[in-house]
């Protein structure tokens, strides 16, 4: 970026776009302490070292600099001003001005994780004055219809199919954390029957044994290739989560390129992958994006962690990808400061580099201005056929 910055029109434009968040969670409007609000502001599941806090990060940094702002205190005031504050406005309050001040169109909910005081789908919508539509996790769908059995496995993939199809009649996606279950090393053919239902069968006697308070997780290759392999015959927008994430995640084995082979199996299906968070392999998915026509990615989740260094990872992922499969996400999950930075973040990053661009004589500023509603909300509309 030059000295004098991003040229304005370009600025105004991108401030502008009314954005569709295509992979993000609840807000939680419930207060929160001190340590849990530092709980929520970091992907780690792991306490911090004596006398470190989760506010010294590139996140920590931005939610003082950028949300402090809409609760009406001076940018980067400390954290104690910022957590007082928030219990002074309320959660709700809170959750109202920072969702309202991120200025969303539409938000596609994943409903998979959820914890208390999280809003739901309509909340949402009202707090964010925006439209919302559901993505549902085909993991969640397994796992309810294992428990439907009756205590056998019999008849699993069946009864699997129809929740979804059930599950899904007015969801925009289906999710996979294939990633965090199991690892994207897959098989990348559909399962035949006869695995299926010996998977199932395992998976059936290993609940039994973990008794009625025991986990109910699905995490064998076999099933989790059901699942995908079901979310592409179901016809919606197939969300995989790819790269960066909680410790759950092994990060080695969630590299995109490991769905190479699913990306070649499903091409004739013509049903979208959507690539999510990728960081840090989003060059590995812009190649896969480049590669093959039903192949999309974003770099949400990525964005508000790196902070100050979004343009950097924001640049990257327009280097191969085309420019028609790039989307806008935060991946926010709990905390409304982060489905605010998302927003602004991106906004930031997105008119910074293609201002660039612009000023180096490379990029029209028209062509800026159109690839970055193209990646705002333009291509999300139509890959999930918003209205
Ligand atoms: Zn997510």
């Amino acid at each position: 970026m030059g000295d004098a910055g991003p040229p304005a029109e370009l600025d105004a434009a991108v401030g502008a776009i009314a954005l569709v968040d295509h992979h993000v969670h609840p807000a939680l409007a419930a207060e929160l302490s001190r340590g849990e609000f530092e709980e929520l502001i970091t992907e780690s599941d792991r306490p911090v070292p004596p006398g470190t806090t989760r506010f010294d990060s590139q996140l920590g940094v931005a939610v003082r600099r950028w949300c402090g702002p809409v609760l009406g205190l001076p940018a980067s005031a400390p954290a104690p001003a910022y957590l007082d504050r928030r219990r002074e406005l309320g959660a709700a309050e809170v959750a109202r001005r920072l969702l309202r001040a991120a200025g969303l169109a539409h938000l596609l909910i994943d409903t998979g994780y959820l914890r208390d005081g999280m809003l739901g789908l309509a909340a949402m919508a009202e707090a964010a004055g925006s439209g919302v539509a559901e993505v549902v996790r085909l993991e969640s769908v397994a796992e309810q219809a294992i428990v439907a059995g009756d205590g056998s496995a019999a008849g699993f993939a069946e009864r699997f199919r129809a929740a979804l199809w059930e599950r899904t009649t007015s969801a925009c996606g289906v999710k996979s954390i294939a990633a965090y279950r199991f690892g994207l090393d897959l098989d990348p053919r559909p399962p035949a029957a006869a695995e299926v239902a010996g998977a199932a069968g395992g998976w059936r006697r290993q609940i039994d044994a973990a008794g009625p308070a025991g986990p109910i997780r699905v995490t064998d290759p076999v099933l989790l290739r059901l699942l995908l392999w079901a979310g592409v015959d179901r016809g919606l927008p197939v969300q995989i989560h790819t790269g960066f994430g909680d410790p759950d995640v092994d990060l080695r084995r969630s590299d995109p390129l490991l769905l190479r082979g699913f990306c070649e199996l499903t091409q004739e299906r013509a049903v979208p992958l959507m690539l999510l968070h990728c960081y840090p392999y989003h060059r590995q998915a812009g190649y896969l994006a480049h590669a093959y026509p039903h192949v999309y990615l974003d770099v949400g989740l990525a964005i508000n962690h790196v902070g100050a260094r979004a343009a950097a990872v924001v640049a990257e992922s327009l280097e191969l990808a085309p420019f028609g499969k790039v989307l806008f996400s935060s991946d926010a999950w709990g905390p409304p400061e982060l489905h605010y930075l998302g927003a602004l973040l991106w906004r930031r990053a997105t008119a910074g580099v293609l201002g660039s661009w612009v000023e180096s004589g490379d990029w029209a500023v028209a062509d800026a201005i159109r690839v970055a509603e193209m990646i705002g909300a333009r291509n999300a509309r139509r890959v999930y056929r918003l209205p």
